[in-house]
């Protein structure tokens, strides 16, 4: 099974997203680790600046082969050809509401342009790739016969594309079916998300006998985007016990780098590598998955595989088992009526609707235990002050006793709570190497005055992840106080444990 990664191309035409060459550039060294086949790096003839990020990820050495999209012109598969990309993927309109509104050419005018631009392309010794756009949507004889044009000049590989993301897996898998009994070529998909189908249209095509997919990270693509390559190749690879040569491992973190590049946020509901793919909060499900994971898990799917963690998130569905193990991991030691105590508290600061933080659970059985905390802080915070504005770098300077020492630092970043978070990162010096893990901030009533609510989680060396929150109506002390009461919960914690 071979995976084609569309990011670069149909992913950069989601609305609202464009990325730089740099970003381009960084997200396809990602893509070749990640282990795709081939990647569309662009449409070399759309600009000047797509032209030059096809050159230079051509030019970058990478594994994947590098595929650039054209027309059924001649300047525009000059275009590709002058970019240096291995294959070339040439498409036309075949659907009679395409070819009648958008190109305004004849049945026999289109299949006379496809087969010259794939002759054209294989004079020059690339791949070349054909698409019968809108394939789904094409009257199936005349979908047959320009494939069977194509293939007698040469073309390598078919592409199918569900343009407008119309079919249903059933429909899809008869459609391939049709088609590999009338051309011999190997069979690609290319599948949009408009009805939520996409990942499964993709799944049928290939139990229909197409070998490659067209996937993109995080479902990104035009409209309601396209089949989104975690979730095609998890399935691929965990349900229908097919191979590909992508090391899932590094699922997580590709989506979060695309995330991040795009600004298009991914879901927590997101299958995979959706912070909730492997959370847990309710009783029943937490206490099954500590006695055993294929409890309330697909067993066949597991964090590690993904490059995730799993989660057990604490609130008023929490239960006593993972009550139990949270605070153990912690290093407290409670008998079973302070258990079910800390166990109420929890509930309660749940109901009230408030995410259940580890500083919460942490200050929660303190209490009950009549432990006294904030005595030993290792950070003691005196002074945050902060400098933005539209003609300066914004920079905070922070003071504070760090473990018995009074310290002055400053930093800067790219707005007042990015320096301000990292003063405080530059308070721990070299020595203490703590990674933000999240960051959630919310702001709670309408007006500029809103209390914000800052959510932080910090992680240290060895994986360990604890999250802490503060509300103030000031949104920069809000944020450094989250981040002090976290690295101090994480530092505790080393201690104790
Ligand atoms: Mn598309």
């Amino acid at each position: 099974m071979r995976i084609f990664d569309t990011t670069l191309r149909d992913g950069e035409q989601t609305p609202g997203v464009s990325l730089s060459l740099e970003e381009k550039l960084a997200i396809a060294m990602q893509l070749d680790k990640l282990g795709i086949d081939i990647m569309e790096a662009g449409f070399p003839i759309a600009s000047a600046g797509e032209n030059g990020a096809v050159l230079e990820i051509a030019k970058a050495g990478l594994d994947a082969q590098i595929c650039g999209l054209s027309r059924v012109i001649k300047a525009d598969i000059d275009a590709c050809l002058d970019c240096d990309v291995g294959m070339v993927h040439t498409f036309v309109s075949t659907s009679d509401v395409q070819r009648i509104h958008t190109i305004g050419k004849s049945r026999e005018e289109v299949v006379d342009l496809a087969v010259d631009a794939v002759q054209y392309i294989k004079d020059h010794g690339r791949t070349c790739m054909f698409s019968a756009m809108d394939a789904t949507r094409t009257d199936v004889d005349y979908l047959i016969e320009i494939c069977k044009a194509v293939e007698a000049v040469g073309c390598d590989i078919i592409n199918v594309p569900d343009t407008v993301g119309v079919m249903v897996p059933s429909a899809m898998y008869r459609l391939i079916e049709e088609l590999k009994r009338s051309v011999s070529l190997p069979l690609d998909v290319h599948c949009h998300n408009d009805y939520g189908l996409a990942v499964a249209n993709s799944i049928a095509a290939v139990e229909a006998g197409a070998t490659q997919v067209q996937v993109t990270i995080n479902g990104l693509g035009e409209r309601a985007g396209n089949a989104d390559l975690a979730e095609t190749v998890m399935i691929l690879h965990t349900i229908q016990g097919a191979r590909t040569n992508i090391k899932t491992e590094y699922l997580f973190e590709t989506s979060r780098m695309v995330e991040q590049y795009s600004g298009v946020r991914v879901s927590q509901l997101m299958p995979v590598v959706g912070e909730n793919a492997f959370a847990h909060e309710s009783g029943i499900h937490t206490h099954g998955v500590l006695v055993c994971t294929d409890t309330f898990e697909p067993g066949v799917m597991t964090p590690e595989m993904v490059g995730q963690k799993r989660r057990i998130v604490l609130g008023k569905h929490a239960g006593k088992h993972a009550v139990k193990q949270a605070i153990e991991l912690a290093g407290f030691v409670t008998n079973e009526e302070q258990l079910v105590e800390v166990l109420g508290r929890i509930k309660e600061l749940g109901d009230k609707g408030k995410p259940v933080t580890d500083a919460d659970l942490y200050a929660i059985t303190e209490s009950i235990l009549g432990e006294v905390s904030g005595k030993e802080q290792f950070i003691d915070l005196m002074e945050v002050s902060v400098m933005t504005g539209n003609i300066i770098t914004p920079t905070a300077s922070v003071k504070a006793i760090v473990g018995g020492d009074m310290k002055v630092v400053a930093n800067i970043g790219v707005g007042p709570v990015d320096a301000a978070l990292n003063a405080v990162r530059n308070l721990l010096g070299e020595g203490g190497k703590i990674r933000l893990h999240d960051f959630k901030l919310e702001a709670i009533s309408g007006g500029s005055d809103a209390l914000a609510e800052v959510t932080i989680a910090v992680e240290d060396e060895s994986g360990r992840i604890v999250s802490a929150g503060a509300a103030r109506e000031d949104i920069v002390l809000a944020s450094v106080e989250a981040l002090v009461n976290a690295i101090n919960r994480l530092i505790m914690l080393r201690g104790k444990v």
